[in-house]
C-alpha cells in the first residue's frame, strides 16, 4: 500500500492527519493521502503565486515545449496511469487507458494554442492615439475536481491555465486522488518548475474556503455538484474572481421517427454506460418516438444484456463498480420510486453475488413517466428510463423542462427535424447522431444551473485570460 505526499512548491509533503483510498471494486483500502487544512491550502497558493512572474513571463514556446514533456510523459505511462485509475475509481481498464489519451489530448491541444493568444489593434478615435487589446494571463487558479474524470477533469484546467501563464493549485477528489498525484510527478519530470502546479487533498470545505477568501486566487475552475458549485461562486464573490463552472446534468436522449436505430442505441450505449453512467453528459432520460418504441427497446435490451459486470482490471469488463454505496442507493432508490409508480424494469438492476464492491446491474426501464424521480434528477448510475413522445414540440418542451442544460443528444435521420430539435434544446452541448462528443478542440459546458464557462477549444483559454486595453497617445 502506498502513502503518497501532496505536491507543494515542489516538494512532496505530509499533513497530521491521512485519508484511505479504496478500491470500489473490491472495498479494500489502496492507498493513503494527506489531509491537508488551511495551512497546506494556503502554503499552496503561496507557492503558486511566487511561481507566477517567471511562469507568465516564459514565452508561449517555452510553456508549449515544457507541456509537451509533460504530454509525452503520461503518454508513456498510459497504461500505468489507467491502472492507478481503475483500482480508485472503478472504471474498466480499457476505458480509463483511454481516459488518460482524453485527458493528454488538452495537454497538447493546450500547448499549441497557447501560441494563439493574438491581440488586436482597433481604429482609434483620434489621429494622435492608437488603441492595443492584448491579453494576460489571470494569476493563479484553482481547480477543484471531481472523481468521476480523475485524470482528465485536471488536464481539462491544467492545460489552458498553464499555456496561458497562469500558475494552479489543484484539489482532486478525496476519493481518486491518485491520477492525480501521479500525474504531479510527471509533471515534475517533465520540467515544469516547482510551484507551478501545486497538488493537495484534504478538508475539501477547508480548502476550498482558503482558496476563494485568498485574493491572490483570481480564478476558480470547478467540476462537481450544482450545490458546491454555486457555494463556490457564492465564496468567489468577495473577491470578484472569474469563475468557471460544470455542475450537473439530465441529459435527454431523443430518438425520433426515422432514426437509425441502430445508431441510436448503439449511441445510448456509449452515452448511458460508459463510466457506469456516472458522466454528467450521461444520458438521464430516453425520448422515443411512440411508432418505434418496441422496436428500439428490443435492441436495447440486447446491447445492455451483452454488457458484461466486474472488476475493471478483469480482461472483457465494460461496466465496473459504481463509486460508492451511496451511488448504489441512489440507482436502487430511482428504481424503487419508478416501479412504485408505474414502470417496467425490463432488465437489470440487481447486486452482484460474486462481488463485495458497489456493483449494480445496468438497467432499462419502460413505461416511465416525467413524474419519476429518474426523469427529474441525475442519477449518475447505469439505468436508462425509456419514454415516448408524439410530438417534435412535445419533445422538446419536455426535454427542456429541467434546470440542468448540459449535454442532450437527437438521433434522427431527416435533416429539418434534427436542426429543429437541435435548435430549441436549451443544452450547451447537443450530440447529433453522436453519443460521445467531448472532444479537446470543442466548447465543453452548460447552460442554466449546469454551470458556467466553457472548457475546450480556444473558448477554454479564454477563461484563464485577462484583456487589458492600452490606449496609446502619440
Ligand atoms: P460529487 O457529488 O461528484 O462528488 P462534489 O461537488 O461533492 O461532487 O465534489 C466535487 C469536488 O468538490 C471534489 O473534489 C470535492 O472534494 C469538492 N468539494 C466538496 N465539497 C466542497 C466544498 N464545500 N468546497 C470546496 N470543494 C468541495
Amino acid at each position: 500500500m502506498k502513502a503518497w505526499n501532496m505536491y507543494i512548491d515542489g516538494q512532496w509533503v505530509d499533513a497530521e492527519e491521512r485519508i484511505d483510498v479504496a478500491n470500489p471494486a473490491t472495498l479494500e483500502v489502496i492507498a493513503t493521502v494527506p489531509k491537508a487544512k488551511e495551512k497546506e491550502a494556503q502554503a499552496a497558493v503561496d507557492a503558486a503565486s511566487a511561481a507566477l512572474p517567471d511562469w507568465a513571463a516564459k514565452t508561449a514556446a517555452e510553456r508549449s515545449a515544457l507541456l509537451m514533456n509533460w504530454f509525452h510523459l503520461i503518454d508513456e505511462q498510459k497504461e500505468e496511469i489507467g491502472r492507478i485509475m481503475t483500482t480508485e475509481q472503478g472504471k474498466p481498464l480499457k476505458e480509463a487507458i483511454g481516459e488518460v489519451g482524453y485527458a493528454n489530448s488538452f495537454i497538447s491541444w493546450y500547448a499549441e494554442e497557447g501560441k494563439r493568444i493574438y491581440g488586436e489593434t482597433v481604429p482609434a478615435s483620434a489621429p494622435n492615439k492608437r488603441i492595443f487589446v492584448t491579453k494576460q494571463p489571470v494569476g493563479v487558479v484553482a481547480a477543484i475536481t471531481p472523481w468521476n474524470f480523475p485524470a482528465a477533469m485536471m488536464t481539462r484546467k491544467v492545460g489552458p491555465a498553464l499555456a496561458a501563464g497562469c500558475t494552479v493549485v489543484v484539489k482532486p477528489s478525496e476519493l481518486t486522488p491518485l491520477t492525480a498525484y501521479k500525474l504531479a510527478e510527471l509533471a515534475e519530470e517533465a520540467g515544469i518548475p516547482k510551484g507551478v502546479i501545486n497538488v493537495i487533498t484534504g478538508d475539501a470545505a477547508a480548502i476550498g474556503e482558503t482558496w476563494m477568501t485568498d485574493s491572490r486566487v483570481r480564478k476558480i475552475s470547478f467540476t462537481g455538484s450544482t450545490n458546491v458549485g454555486k457555494l463556490l461562486m457564492r465564496q468567489a464573490a468577495d473577491t470578484m474572481k472569474k469563475v468557471s463552472l460544470e455542475l450537473g446534468g439530465h441529459a435527454p436522449f431523443i430518438v425520433t421517427e426515422n432514426a437509425d436505430l441502430d445508431k441510436a442505441v448503439e449511441g445510448l450505449m456509449g452515452s448511458k454506460y460508459r463510466n457506469a453512467g456516472q458522466t454528467c453528459v450521461c444520458a438521464n432520460r430516453v425520448y422515443v418516438h411512440e411508432s418505434v418504441e418496441a422496436e428500439f427497446v428490443e435492441k436495447l435490451k440486447a446491447s445492455v444484456g451483452q454488457l458484461s459486470v466486474g472488476n475493471g482490471l478483469d480482461e472483457g469488463v465494460e461496466i465496473g463498480p459504481l463509486i460508492n454505496e451511496a451511488a448504489v442507493d441512489k440507482v436502487k432508490k430511482q428504481l424503487k420510486d419508478a416501479i412504485s409508480k408505474g414502470a417496467l424494469l425490463e432488465t437489470g438492476g440487481e447486486a452482484l453475488s460474486s462481488e463485495k464492491g458497489y456493483f449494480i446491474t445496468p438497467a432499462v426501464l419502460t413505461n416511465v413517466s416525467d413524474d419519476m424521480e429518474c426523469m427529474i434528477e441525475e442519477t449518475f448510475g447505469p439505468l436508462a428510463p425509456v419514454t415516448t413522445y408524439k410530438t417534435t414540440e412535445e419533445v422538446i418542451k419536455r426535454a427542456n423542462n429541467s434546470p440542468y442544460g448540459l449535454a442532450a443528444y437527437v438521433f434522427s435521420q431527416n435533416i429539418s427535424e434534427a436542426i429543429t430539435i437541435s435548435e430549441g434544446l436549451e443544452y450547451g452541448i447537443v450530440g447529433l447522431n453522436d453519443g460521445l462528443p467531448s472532444v479537446a478542440q470543442a466548447p465543453f459546458g452548460g447552460m442554466k444551473e449546469s454551470g458556467l464557462g466553457r472548457e475546450g477549444g480556444h473558448w477554454g483559454i479564454e477563461e484563464y485570460l485577462e484583456v487589458k486595453y492600452i490606449s496609446l497617445g502619440l
